[in-house]
């Protein structure tokens, strides 16, 4: 592995910078959910969008004071949580037009919020509008009224496409939808429809989850309880293909393990994530990846709302070296169906694939789990992804 005292700017290789800002609050805690949300905090939603929207306009530094060198051109903003479509839309817009003020936003920059479908009506769509945002994304995660019990959702089915043809309607012409599969007691009937059902509302984008039993959640209790059983391995495998050839049939592509795209509508701000790009996160337990004077940071803020806007913002970063870009470029990079960019890689980490990763690219290959071509490396074979990786951990 070779040594650098500075890695590259991954800006300056994919000439990108997202912003992420979070907003954690939501109106019930889904029994699966083990994101930075909570419930119940209403009265702390006016002085945090008040902090969101300083810090739009203020925040460039880690939480170890190191300082971005210079404020790059902003080519996505993804506006998440939580429930940012539970917080009054003005307040939304404002955080936007503050991000304005303090950054230079590129013309044709994705700007994106992520809504759930009983919090949304055709007037937040059209301030959503008015205030640039561009692209809009619903937790709809099932169209079967006893599944989306089961997960702790609070909407039903009707909703959830009512809320889809409103954005369309409202004008929307980026709407991407968020659907879970391998729910406990779910069929390739119910999966079938909620597929269908959600493609006939006209969504250019599908991000399609395995239900994972997450460590502390309602569900994972309900589980060691016996309360609810998993669905078979073999079950979940059987879903993620009928996903392929439903989506595909329906004109859709695979662009990432569990991301669907009509041609030119896949998520800017996500694939940067997976590209190992820069970002900026604003918010409660928001994390950042910056290159900054002192060299490339992760860093994270407090996961409290409530310290969050009372300026208690710093909680952690770490240096990344050469051997974590190296790592973290392989594991991003794989999940996506054009693979690791041999090019972006050696411009990311500053030696060529083949030099720091010879032994574990000929073994991978051996096993027919990675295929490496001229351009780029890719995974073989997609239900094998965890497999394929393990080396670059
Ligand atoms: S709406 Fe989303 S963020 Fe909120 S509790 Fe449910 S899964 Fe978590």
């Amino acid at each position: 592995m070779p040594t650098l005292t500075r890695l590259p700017r991954p800006r300056d290789v994919l000439n990108e910078f997202g912003i992420y800002v979070h907003v954690p609050f939501c109106s019930h805690r889904c029994w699966y959910c083990d994101f930075n949300a909570y419930a119940g905090l209403d009265d702390q939603i006016a002085p945090y969008m008040d902090a969101l929207e300083r810090d739009a306009r203020e925040a460039f530094s880690a939480p170890d004071g190191a300082e971005l060198d210079q404020r790059p051109v902003v080519t996505s903003i993804f506006i998440g949580g939580g429930t940012p479509s539970l917080v009054p839309a003005p307040s939304i817009v404002c955080v936007v037009d503050a991000l304005r003020d303090g950054w230079t936003i590129a013309s044709d920059a994705e700007i994106t919020i992520e809504c759930n479908p009983e919090s949304i009506t055709a007037a937040k769509l059209d301030a959503y509008l008015a205030g640039g945002i561009n692209r809009i994304s619903f937790g709809v995660q099932s169209l079967d009224n006893a599944l989306l019990e089961r997960l702790g959702r609070i909407h039903d089915a009707a909703t959830a496409l009512e809320a889809l043809r409103l954005a369309k309607r409202a004008g929307f012409d980026n709407v991407s939808a968020d659907l879970i599969y391998g729910v406990p007691d779910e069929t390739d009937d119910a999966w079938r429809r909620s597929l269908d059902g959600v493609l006939a509302t006209g969504v250019d984008h599908l991000s399609c989850y395995a239900l994972i039993y997450e460590e502390g959640t309602p569900l994972e209790s309900f589980r060691k309880l016996g309360k609810v059983v998993p669905i078979p391995d073999d079950d979940v495998a059987r879903r993620w293909d009928m996903t392929n050839e439903i989506l595909g049939a329906g004109g859709f592509v695979r662009y990432e393990i569990s991301n669907w795209t009509k041609p030119g509508r896949a998520s800017k701000h996500n694939s940067l994530y997976w590209k190992c790009g820069e970002y900026l996160g604003i918010g409660a337990g928001a994390h950042s990846h910056l290159a900054t004077r002192c060299g490339a940071v992760r860093s994270w803020t407090v996961k409290s709302p409530e310290r969050y806007a009372s300026r208690a913002r710093p909680a952690g970063s770490e240096q990344i070296d050469v051997r974590t870009r190296a790592s973290e470029v392989m594991l991003l990079g794989l999940r996506m169906t054009e693979g690791v960019s041999k090019d972006a890689f050696a411009r990311l980490v500053g030696s060529s694939i083949e030099e720091v990763y010879p032994d574990e690219l000929e073994a991978a290959v051996s096993r027919d789990l990675l295929a490496v071509d001229a351009d780029a490396v890719t995974v073989r074979r997609p239900f094998l992804l965890n497999e394929a990786v393990l080396p670059f951990v």
